[in-house]
């Protein structure tokens, strides 16, 4: 592999696009916006130049095919094109053109190979523009419902009549369907500092962390800060206070790592000397381990029976629920070896982000593969990678592809 080549032409790429993704001084490519069309246009004329076949499905996910000679199934390979707002370079369009590098050297080297091969960028994984994300990759695997076009952005525009504009077909949503993909792997930075800190160049995912949101309103007495004694009080926030500085011990008494994370709060009525008498906030839990999470559920649903008690009113929603995702474990234990063989250093580990491979992962055995980011800082601008990592994850995912495909 002509290192240095690579890495001249990627470090190209990134700039370029960046300069494609620029809103108002920002990097935002939000999906079905002339930022995206425009990088979209950039990696077109760039894959075909390197022989790929360029097509858009009916949901515009951007597809680079390489013809295998002897089989009709196909190893997927990709991440997502879209950002955050504000975002940063590096997270998704890695992946995008990690596996872009990765097939067109080894088709150079070793030439057509038996199985095909294709390259994806998915379409609205962040949920920046539509809040339910993983558009693209639902697609892919048939599970974008009709229902789902009718969810609208900022702007009030729904999916339906953004892909539309954009030049997608949401009423032929089923074509995108693949059912010849036989293994997706994605290649991603890791976007937290564990695998920088394990001093490890690669990072093999074993589980994608599940996921819920809960959304707890606590009502109590609205009185006069200055007259009501504090054991007359029914203090919405001192109540809901009782619930949120257990997070810490809740998260240390589950058997697997876990977070949870008070991330909104609303109080009313919002004056000094009010007592307030509604809180509303999100406590967001993740864990790899379906248990955990219960775990610190029911812990905050004993408090929330102690406040009761008290006399004051909580109420628990459940406004998002993901379950933890296993990624393939044959795929896992074939690119350890791989790992082991190539003389990388590498470490098993959970992803704490979402990622297109666990919307893949219940249907088709996918692998993801992380590389460090620096200082583990992601949906920043401040994003960043070493030119090392990048090439390290090409390496493997060139191994990993040569033995798929060849
Ligand atoms: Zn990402």
């Amino acid at each position: 592999m002509k290192e240095g080549k690579i890495l001249k032409e990627l470090l190209q790429d990134f700039a370029e696009i960046k300069k494609h993704s620029l809103v108002d001084g920002e990097l935002w490519r939000a999906s079905y916006t002339k930022e995206d069309q425009k990088v979209k246009e950039y990696l077109t004329a760039m894959m075909r130049t390197k022989g790929f076949i360029v097509s858009q499905d009916a949901l515009m996910n951007l597809l680079g095919q390489i013809e295998g000679r002897e089989s009709d199934e196909t190893i997927l390979v990709g991440s997502h094109l879209d950002t955050v707002k504000n975002g940063g370079e590096f997270d998704g369009l890695y992946g995008f053109l990690a596996g872009i590098y990765a097939i067109e050297n080894l088709v150079k080297v070793y030439g057509q190979p038996k199985r095909s091969l294709a390259v994806v960028g998915f379409m609205e994984e962040e949920g920046s523009r539509f809040t339910s994300g993983y558009i693209g990759s639902r697609a892919i695997v048939g599970e974008l419902k009709d229902s789902d076009f009718a969810e609208v952005d900022r702007s009030g525009t729904s999916l339906r009549e953004a892909v539309k504009l954009a030049g997608g077909k949401p009423s032929e949503c089923i074509s995108a369907k693949r059912l010849d993909i036989k293994a997706f792997f994605e290649v991603h930075i890791e976007q937290g500092p564990v695998l920088e800190q394990s001093g490890k160049q690669i990072g093999l995912v074993e589980s994608i962390n599940g996921l819920r949101i809960l959304q707890i309103t606590v009502r109590g007495r609205q009185d006069h800060a200055g007259t009501t004694p504090m054991g007359l009080r029914k203090d919405a926030l001192l109540h809901a206070c009782k619930i949120i500085s257990n997070m810490d011990r809740l998260t240390e008494n589950t058997i697997s790592p876990s977070t949870a994370t008070v991330g909104e709060l609303l109080l009313k009525p919002g004056s000094s000397n009010v007592v307030p008498d509604f809180v509303q906030f999100t406590v967001d839990i993740r864990s790899s381990d379906s248990e955990a999470i219960k775990y610190i559920v029911c812990g905050i649903s004993k408090i929330a029976e102690t406040i009761k008690h008290a006399g004051l009113e909580v109420k628990i929603e459940v406004i998002a629920d993901e379950p933890p995702i296993q990624l393939d474990d044959d795929l896992l234990k074939a690119n350890e070896m791989i790992c082991k063989e190539e003389g990388y250093s590498y470490f098993v580990m959970n992803s704490g982000a979402g990622h297109d491979a666990q919307v893949i992962a219940p249907h088709i055995p996918s692998a993801l593969l992380f590389v460090p980011c620096v200082g583990g800082r992601s949906h920043t601008p401040e994003e960043a990678m070493t030119e090392v990592s990048m090439m390290d994850g090409i390496q493997i995912l060139s191994r990993v592809l040569y033995d798929q495909a060849w």
